[in-house]
C-alpha cells in the first residue's frame, strides 16, 4: 500500500485543480493545497484529467487472440461457437495463461485495474480457464483486483456435467455464477437454467453475470428473456446483484413497448453492460440492406434511471477478431454508434466505464476519487473530461493503491513554434 501526493489534478469539468493526498493505499484528503509533512513522494499531473482506473466488467480472457486459429468467416454467433469449441479442445495451460496474461497486462497499461473475468466452463474447456485465471489473479493481485465469473458457455442443461464444473469452480475460487441463457435448445430448458444460475448463487450466496439476449430479433422467447431475468431478481431479493451482457434484442422494440421494460430493469437494480465490439461485429448477418448495429439502446435506457456500464467482451477472436484492451477506444466506438455527441452525454460514456462499472460489479463501497476510497487512480494527458474519449489520450500514470505501476512521461521533441502559448 503506497503513501502518495498528487498536485494539480482535474478531476472535474469546470472545476478549480486539487491535491490529493494517499496514505496506505487510501485517498485522505483533497484539497486545493496540501502540505506535505511527511515527505511523501509527489507528483504532478499539471492539471490533467485524473480518474478513478477504468474497469472491464466483462471480459473473457481465456479465449483471447484466438482470431487467426480458426476464423469466423460468416460472422455470425453460431460459427463462432463452433470454431471456438473446436480450437478450446486443443487448449493446454501454458497456452491459456500465454493468452490471458496478455490481456491482463495490456489492460493495466491502459489504465484498467479492476476487472471481472468470464473464462468458459464447459465439456470442452471443463475448469482449466477458471484454474489458469486464479493463478493469474494471485500472480497479479498488486496491479489488478480480478473477480472470476463460472460461464457456461455451451449451456447447463444441454451440457451434462456442466452445473457440478460451476459449481467446483465456486469452491475453488470462482466469485460470481454466469449464465447463458440462449444456449439451451428450447424455452422450457432456458427457464431451467434460469433457475440453476439463481439457485447456485443464493446457495453460495454471489452475484449473478449472465449473457442473455443477444440477437435482433425480439420475437424469439430464448432471447428476450431480461423481464424474466428481472421479476427472478426481485422474487429473490437479487436486486443490486445482478449484471447482464449484451441484451441487444431491447434494441429492435418499439419505444413503447421497451420503456415499461426500461422501468423494470430500473426497478430489480439489474445492471445492464452493453458490449459494443462484439455486439456491432455479430449483429444483423442475416439482413442485406439497412443492417442493424444491434446494441442495447443506452441513452433511452439511461433516461429511465437504468445503470449502464460497458466492456470489450472479447480480444481478437472468432466472436469479436478486433481490440487492445483500451477501454477509451471501445467508449469511442460506442459513442459514435449511440449518437451520444453532447458534452453530457460523451461525460456519461465515462460514467458507464468507471462508476456505473463499479456499481455492476458490486464495487462501489471502495471506488471513486473521494477520501476514504482505494486509491486506484489513472492521470491521461487531457484536460477536459468531456472530451477524453474524443482525444483518445497518453496514459501518463496507473497508480494502484497508492503506488505508481504505470507511469509514461511525455517526451516530446517539437519545433517552438508548434508548441503554442
Ligand atoms: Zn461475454
Amino acid at each position: 500500500m503506497g503513501n502518495l501526493i498528487i498536485r494539480n489534478a482535474h478531476i472535474k469539468d469546470g472545476e478549480a485543480q486539487k491535491d490529493i493526498k494517499i496514505i496506505d493505499g487510501k485517498i485522505v484528503e483533497i484539497a486545493a493545497r496540501i502540505q506535505n509533512d511527511n515527505n511523501l513522494e509527489e507528483i504532478d499531473a499539471k492539471g490533467n484529467a485524473v480518474l478513478p482506473t477504468l474497469i472491464e466488467s466483462h471480459i473473457h480472457p481465456d479465449k483471447a487472440f484466438l482470431e487467426d486459429r480458426k476464423p469466423n468467416l460468416s460472422g455470425t454467433l453460431e460459427e463462432a461457437l463452433k470454431n471456438t469449441a473446436e480450437l478450446k479442445k486443443l487448449y493446454t495451460y501454458d497456452d491459456v495463461k500465454k493468452r490471458a496474461e496478455k490481456v491482463l497486462r495490456w489492460s493495466v497499461l491502459n489504465g484498467t485495474t479492476i476487472m471481472r473475468a468470464h473464462p468458459d466452463v464447459d465439456p470442452f474447456e471443463k475448469t482449466l480457464g477458471v484454474e489458469v485465471l486464479l493463478d493469474l489473479k494471485e500472480k497479479y493481485k498488486e496491479v489488478l483486483d480480478m473477480q472470476i465469473v463460472a460461464f457456461p458457455q455451451e449451456g447447463i442443461i444441454q451440457s451434462p456435467g456442466v452445473l457440478e464444473m460451476m459449481e467446483e469452480s465456486i469452491k475453488m475460487g470462482a466469485d460470481v455464477v454466469g449464465g447463458c441463457p440462449y444456449s439451451e435448445r428450447t424455452m422450457e430448458d432456458t427457464i431451467k437454467q434460469l433457475n440453476i444460475v439463481f439457485d447456485l448463487a443464493e446457495k453460495y450466496n454471489l452475484p449473478i453475470d449472465m449473457h442473455a439476449d443477444f440477437g435482433t430479433n425480439a420475437d424469439d422467447p430464448q432471447n428476450t428473456c431480461i423481464e424474466l431475468i428481472c421479476d427472478m431478481t426481485i422474487e429473490r431479493g437479487y436486486q443490486g446483484r445482478v449484471a447482464i451482457g449484451h441484451v441487444t434484442t431491447l434494441g429492435s422494440l418499439d419505444p413503447e413497448v421497451a420503456a415499461p421494460i426500461f422501468d423494470k430493469i430500473a426497478k430489480a437494480d439489474v445492471s445492464i453492460v452493453p458490449l459494443p465490439v462484439t455486439d456491432m461485429f455479430m449483429t444483423g448477418r442475416t439482413e442485406r440492406k439497412n443492417i442493424p448495429r444491434g446494441m442495447a439502446p443506452v441513452l433511452s435506457m439511461m433516461e429511465r434511471g437504468v445503470n449502464l456500464a460497458y466492456s470489450s467482451n472479447n480480444i481478437r477472436n472468432a466472436f469479436t477478431p478486433f481490440g487492445n484492451a483500451d477501454l477509451i477506444a471501445v467508449g469511442y466506438l460506442l459513442q459514435v454508434s449511440q449518437q451520444m455527441g453532447s458534452a453530457d452525454q460523451r461525460r456519461a460514456v465515462l460514467d458507464m466505464v468507471t462508476y456505473n462499472a463499479a456499481k455492476a460489479i458490486g464495487v462501489r463501497d471502495t471506488y471513486g476519487i473521494e477520501v476514504g476510497k482505494n486509491a486506484d487512480i489513472v492521470i491521461y494527458d487531457c484536460d477536459d473530461l468531456s472530451n477524453l474519449i474524443n482525444d483518445q489520450p497518453l496514459v501518463r500514470y496507473v497508480i494502484k493503491n497508492g503506488k505508481i505501476i504505470v507511469q509514461n512521461e511525455l517526451s516530446r521533441k517539437m519545433a517552438s513554434v508548434l508548441m503554442g502559448d
